[in-house]
């Protein structure tokens, strides 16, 4: 097995992971590469349209619907306009405070935008697995940006003067873009090597790149080995190590200007979920609900002051790269 992300051949193990998001009773073999420690999905007469089902989560939310109201779009357009400026205590304060998960997850892509440091008018940006088109949509409203979603399975086609969602893949994109993302896309993908090649391509002078993943380098995927729910088998084509993901990054000529963690408390309590049993889009789990978990306050605290402490140390379920060409 050629592993994903490194690209040499060599298996340490493989591991059998079984579906948990839908619970359909199939297990898929995931091979651990002997060099980088990242996985990759061994399993491949697999059809991808039976993977993504119209309700599938990242498909369903409706952006236009979903800001419709002056209010939401009001504090969506204050946390976009945070993500271009220089003060990022509103995006933190949305990242701590907010009652519901979906915008502490919008927060999070948010600051990994202002993390990318790119400021000024005119900015082109372009999402790459952008499901339903949020995000590009939220950071359009900052008013300072063309933003493009692009996702093969896009709910629908929208074309704005500064939004746009299509249903196609990165390599039909033409143009150049100042920013192109990958928020927890690029692991879903069959060749990340020349998805990132081609997205280089595209990257205009001082462009940046954002990346982030879920990472085997980890201590949710040492204590939960294959009960993680970031492992979401057999969506997740490969799930990187970090030196695999910098050895990739290294052999596309792709520079890392930071890097940092942005785990939450989902890596314990939605992994305990999954190793009790639960289905993650039963309600009773809290993943399809956005709220958080059935834990009490202090529990709750103690978790958080946990994942905290996991992402000082570099040691968090997912990570943020910030690359340049
Ligand atoms: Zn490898």
């Amino acid at each position: 097995m050629v592993c994903l992300i490194c690209g040499k051949s060599g298996t340490k193990t493989i591991h059998l992971v079984e579906e948990c998001m839908y619970r359909t009773g199939f297990s898929y073999d995931y091979s651990e590469c002997e060099h980088c420690a990242s996985l990759s999905r061994t399993t491949d007469d697999i059809d991808e349209n039976e993977l993504y089902p119209s309700q599938y989560y990242s498909l369903t939310s409706d952006p236009l619907a979903t800001f419709s109201s002056p209010i939401a779009k009001f504090v969506a357009q204050l946390l976009a306009c945070s993500a271009f400026s220089h003060f990022g205590v509103i995006l933190k304060a949305a990242h701590a405070f907010a009652p519901r998960r979906d915008i502490r997850t919008l927060s999070s892509i948010l600051r990994s935008v202002r993390a990318s440091e790119i400021r000024g008018s005119d900015i082109r940006i372009l999402d790459v697995g952008s499901g339903s088109g949020l995000v590009p949509f939220v950071l359009s409203l900052a008013g300072n940006n063309f933003s493009m979603g692009i996702d093969p399975f896009a709910p629908n086609t929208i074309k704005k003067k500064s939004f746009a969602l299509e249903r196609t893949e990165l390599s039909d994109v033409s143009g150049t873009f100042d920013l192109i993302m990958f928020h927890h896309s690029l692991e879903h993908t069959a060749n990340p090597n020349q998805l990132l090649k081609t997205a280089k391509g595209l990257l205009g002078p001082d462009g940046r790149m954002i990346i982030r993943v879920p990472t085997v380098s980890s201590d949710a995927w040492s204590n939960f080995r294959t009960y993680w729910y970031q492992l979401d088998a057999p969506r997740h084509r490969s799930i990187p190590s970090r030196s695999g993901l910098e050895q990739l990054f290294a052999s596309i000529g792709l520079r890392i200007e930071t890097k940092y963690d942005d785990s939450t408390t989902t890596q314990f309590w939605l992994s305990e979920n999954v190793k009790s049993g639960l289905s993650l889009m039963d309600p009773a789990s809290n993943f399809s609900t956005f709220r958080g978990s059935h834990k009490n306050f202090l529990h709750k605290a103690l978790d958080a002051k946990k994942a905290r402490k996991l992402n000082a140390n570099l040691a968090g379920d997912q990570c943020c790269y910030i690359l340049s060409a």
